[in-house]
């Protein structure tokens, strides 16, 4: 279908401009709108997911319905203490005055979102255009396609469609909604789109949000416990496998660990593989599948350069729709300047890389790319500190995974090629807000020294 670009722009920013937006009814009436939604047509939701990810429809409520169905409950019980202005203090020669910033929405903002979470990168960063009283246009990915169709289909049935319209298509639509001026553009994909995204939104000076990948390691040191080292394997594959088969931005993409540990802790791995997803295809149907043929094609590429020492390799299939599942891939030491190890994996193969010491994370981390997330499984609170202080990345997370981009009251985003600005719960609000300066004077006292002509007697004063 051809999309009316331009009129829709145009409509979007006629409503804005109206004040609609803005008012505090209309945002809590697009929230509501959006937990009918979710509520209403979970099903058909889960089904696309099903559609276009194999996702389980426990990890599609887990990840995306679920996940966003709390995040605009937050936004509605603390959106008046969002929208509230705060009082600024002046100095006392300011008397008598008063300011304060209040935040006010900045106009026609852009969502791009990516295909992996199809559902959740889209709505969660809607959920703070709307609660800031934006008009929004978003565009999801061509990749997840019956998951771009069914937010199309509710977003028009359920939200207001003269502020809030979805625009379905791949690069070449992005390209043209990137000619347009927006006032914010909110982009969510890979570093090299990224690229192109920062560079036509300079031609409109458009603030951007990017919300980008990279490699995240997981630093996995030895254990005096073993309960713990066991649940830190458990959590490990938990988080490498069961978020959307490795397919996740904060997924874990290597390990890093002492070369004493390593085959102790494949072994724990491939214990809890089995646990979790069987010895073979028909345990697959817990796990997520490849997205598309290419990248099916692109992961398997990285298995196949020479000396990788695969120490699990579940099936690999691919028939058109029936299947498209890469098992639990385990790899020890593979060459550093192998794809594997210099190109993002985003998908179920895991690389071990073993160090003499465990410190030599921390050097090993820095001589990357800062990535989005940094796993470290450790009790020595001494290693602890080093990693906080001696490395950078979007967030960092001890003796778990993941479990930071679900929690409300922490901004989630990256740093250098991970991406910058950060968004969820209040932070969201604020990505797609201005804090504007009021300041109101009095009439009360005018000082004669502040006006010329100048002399030196004014500057003592
Ligand atoms: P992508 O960059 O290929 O596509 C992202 C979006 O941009 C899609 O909607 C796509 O249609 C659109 N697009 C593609 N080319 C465009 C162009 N020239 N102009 C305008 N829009 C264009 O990324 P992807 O394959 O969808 O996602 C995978 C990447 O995203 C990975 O690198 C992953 O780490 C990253 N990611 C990051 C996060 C995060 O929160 N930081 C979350 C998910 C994925």
């Amino acid at each position: 279908m051809e999309t009316n670009l331009e009129a829709d722009l145009k409509e979007l920013r006629q409503v804005f401009n109206s004040g609609k937006t803005k008012e505090s009814s209309w945002r809590i009436s697009q929230l509501h709108g959006l937990l009918h939604m979710l509520e209403d047509r979970e099903g058909d939701i889960s089904m696309a997911l099903k559609q276009d990810l194999g996702k389980h429809h426990v990890e599609a409520y887990r990840d995306e319905i679920g996940t966003v169905v709390k995040s605009v409950n937050y936004a509605l019980k603390n959106l008046k203490q969002w929208m509230a202005g705060k009082k600024a203090s002046l100095p006392v020669a300011a008397f008598p005055s008063k300011a304060e910033l209040l935040p006010e929405p900045l106009g026609v903002v852009l969502i791009i979102s990516s295909w992996n979470f199809p559902i959740g990168l889209s709505l969660e960063p809607m959920i703070g255009a709307i609660a800031a009283g934006n008009a929004v246009v978003l565009k999801p990915s061509e990749l997840a396609s019956s998951c771009s169709s069914v937010l199309a289909e509710t977003i028009r049935d359920y939200l207001d469609n003269s502020a809030v319209k979805v625009i379905e298509g791949g690069s070449a639509i992005g390209e043209r909604l990137l000619q347009h001026k927006f006032d914010k553009i909110f982009f969510t994909g890979s570093t090299k789109v990224g690229r192109c995204v920062m560079s036509a939104a300079a031609q409109h000076l458009t603030p951007v949000t990017l919300e980008l990948g990279g490699k995240c390691p997981a630093v996995v040191d030895s254990f005096s416990s073993s309960r713990d080292s066991s649940i830190a394997a458990k959590r490990i594959i938990w988080g490498k496998f069961g978020a959307c088969a490795g397919q996740a931005c904060i997924g874990i993409d290597y390990i890093l660990t002492e070369k004493k540990n390593a085959s102790n802790l494949v072994e724990i791995f491939k214990k809890y593989i089995t646990q979790c997803y069987g010895d073979g295809p028909k345990g697959f149907h817990n796990m997520s599948n490849i997205i598309n043929k290419k990248h099916f094609s692109r992961l398997k590429n990285l298995l196949d350069e020479p000396g990788l020492d695969l120490r699990l390799f579940m099936v690999v299939c691919w028939m058109k729709r029936a299947c498209k599942y890469i098992g639990p891939t385990i790899l020890v030491d593979p060459p550093l300047d192998a794809a594997i190890m210099t190109e993002e994996i985003f998908g179920p193969l895991l690389p071990v890389i073993t160090l003499e010491r465990i410190e030599e994370s921390i050097e090993f981390i820095r001589a990357r790319p800062k990535p989005l997330a940094l796993y470290a499984f450790t009790d020595n609170e001494n290693f602890q500190k080093r990693l906080i202080s001696e490395t950078s990345s979007g967030s960092i997370m001890f003796n778990d995974v993941i479990l930071q981009y679900a929690v409300d009251t922490l901004p989630f985003g990256g740093v250098g090629e991970s991406g910058f600005g950060r968004y969820h719960g209040k932070y969201s609000f604020e990505n797609f807000s201005h804090d504007k300066v009021v300041f109101i004077r009095s009439f009360l006292i005018d000082f004669w020294f502040r006006y010329p002509p100048w002399d030196d007697k004014k500057l003592q004063l």
